[in-house]
């Protein structure tokens, strides 16, 4: 007999037949007449109903069957009596595959704070919630692949120890072999580097997006979708210091393309968790955030409203409201400022373009004035930044001069130099940070809560 999951069982219409199922006993209650074991496999939020009649099943053979085990189940499956379920599985036999004391078993309380499931994230995927998030985490992963395989992108592979420091100057993890008690020095003092593994100093990636180019170049239209580690020392909760990142860049493409692509790929796949996460969604709407669907349609039903950096900053200052921080033109809005503008003042997402030169990256395209750059960031309700792109500066004089300005050092980025060398091209892309897309789609209020195991300042306990 083959396993059917819980999923398979619900969505079932072939009832008096014999099933197995397998999975995880969440609870168990009844009297002395009869039992009723509610099981999970993970495949869904609900719970498959077990049936355990009392003269078959004595409570002698029940007393192993606790929260927290894991069984497995022979039985008929039939219609249920009992409400919000049509079918439950009459047990046969039942055999307990793991036993877990209910007395040590950290999720026995029906409640358990998010924060304190944070301190146990090894035990988190067995709640509900996190069931809803891994599932939705997975189907938005899912799209985020199909999505770019259906318009033409090619999925590329970015390395995450990287060479140069160029783009992250400040946040990045540094990568060494050498021994931290006496490394090897140089004549002057520093640490000889030229005796590590790669011969040079190295760290992991911020971001795939200088390759991606390269790659984009030559391919046209190209994806990185892969981890990106950034020890920024922001407790903040829309920062970690590993999150994966989904970067296209694309041949050809100018701005305005750039921001066609990023409306309708955030739509395309907030759609797509509706369509196919509905059970997960509407549990998480019920239980943390009544407002999560309608926010979700809210980005799926409203063209993103498009303007400057320089007429938001406007909008700002003119704004009723108190900001903790004071909005000036130069200065690099804080998500205060761009939550203002999605949820109070245009009630739409909303893209801001032509960023001051002096807050943005040394690869984004100068504008005409000289003062600004294309830059794009996509704004969202409840999150603020989510996504960040621009056009790239194609332009070879221009892009040595702007990284001279900002003082980012042209011999490490040598081969980057080389697509404006040969073949140069306007091209444009951006990063979206995955789990700020969880974190939007399933609701939550803490980008923790949205990746199997977090990793931030003080924390890397699993
Ligand atoms: P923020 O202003 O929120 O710090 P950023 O401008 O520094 O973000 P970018 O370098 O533009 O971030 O990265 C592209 C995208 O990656 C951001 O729009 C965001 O969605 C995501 N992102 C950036 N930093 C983090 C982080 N520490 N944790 C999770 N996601 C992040
Ligand atoms: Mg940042
Ligand atoms: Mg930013
Ligand atoms: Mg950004």
């Amino acid at each position: 007999l083959k396993r059917s999951t819980v999923q398979q069982l619900l969505s079932s219409q072939e009832l008096d037949r014999e099933v197995l199922v397998k999975g995880w006993v969440r609870t168990r209650r009844g009297n002395k007449y009869v039992q009723f074991i509610a099981v999970n496999d993970g495949s869904i939020l609900h719970n498959i109903q077990v049936v355990a009649d009392a003269e078959k099943f004595p409570e002698e053979a029940l007393k192993d069957v606790t929260t927290g085990s894991c069984v497995a189940i022979r039985g008929k499956l039939v219609a249920s009596q009992g409400k919000g379920q049509t079918v439950e599985v009459q047990a046969a036999e039942i055999t307990v595959l793991g036993k877990s004391d209910p007395e040590a078993y950290p999720l026995q309380k029906k409640a358990t704070s998010l924060e304190h499931l944070r301190e146990i994230a090894h035990l988190r995927p067995r709640t509900n919630t996190f069931g809803a998030v891994l599932r939705v985490r997975h189907a938005l992963a899912f799209a985020i692949h199909d999505y770019f395989n259906k318009n033409g992108f090619f999925y590329v592979h970015t390395p995450i120890i990287t060479g140069s420091d160029a783009e992250g100057a400040g946040q990045m993890f540094r990568v060494t072999t050498l021994p931290p008690e006496h490394p090897p020095r140089t004549a002057d003092g520093s640490v000889d580097f030229s005796e590590d593994f790669f011969g040079k100093q190295t760290n992991l990636t911020v971001s795939g997006q200088l390759e991606g180019e390269l790659a984009a170049m030559a391919l046209g239209s190209i994806y990185t979708f892969g981890p990106t580690f950034r020890a920024e020392n922001s407790n903040t909760a829309r920062h970690l210091a590993e999150f994966w990142m989904i970067e296209p860049e694309v041949a050809f493409n100018e701005l305005e393309e750039n921001m066609d692509l990023a409306e309708d790929f955030l739509q395309s796949l907030v759609r797509y968790a509706l369509e196919h996460c509905a059970d997960d969604l509407a549990f998480l709407n019920e239980q943390y955030d009544k407002e999560l669907l309608g926010r979700l349609h809210f980005v799926v039903d409203n063209a993103f409203q498009r303007l400057t950096y320089t007429e938001a900053v406007e909008i700002l200052k003119s704004a009723k409201q108190k900001f903790e921080f004071p909005v000036d033109w130069g200065t690099d809005l804080q998500s205060e400022h761009e939550r203002y503008l999605v949820e109070k003042h245009f009630k739409k997402p909303v893209i801001l373009t032509n960023y001051p030169k002096e807050i943005k990256a040394f690869y984004m395209k100068l504008d005409e004035d000289g003062r600004t750059v294309r830059a794009m960031d996509v704004l969202f309700p409840g999150i603020g930044e989510i996504i960040g792109g621009s056009q790239r500066e194609e332009d070879y004089e221009k892009l040595t001069t702007r990284m001279a300005e900002m003082h980012v050092p042209t011999d490490e980025l040598d081969w980057y130099l080389d697509t404006r060398r040969f073949g140069t091209a306007p091209h444009a892309g951006f990063g979206l940070g995955f789990e700020r897309l969880v974190l939007f789609v399933t609701g939550m209020s803490n980008i923790r809560d949205v990746i199997p195991f977090p990793r931030y300042p003080k924390n890397a306990a699993f």
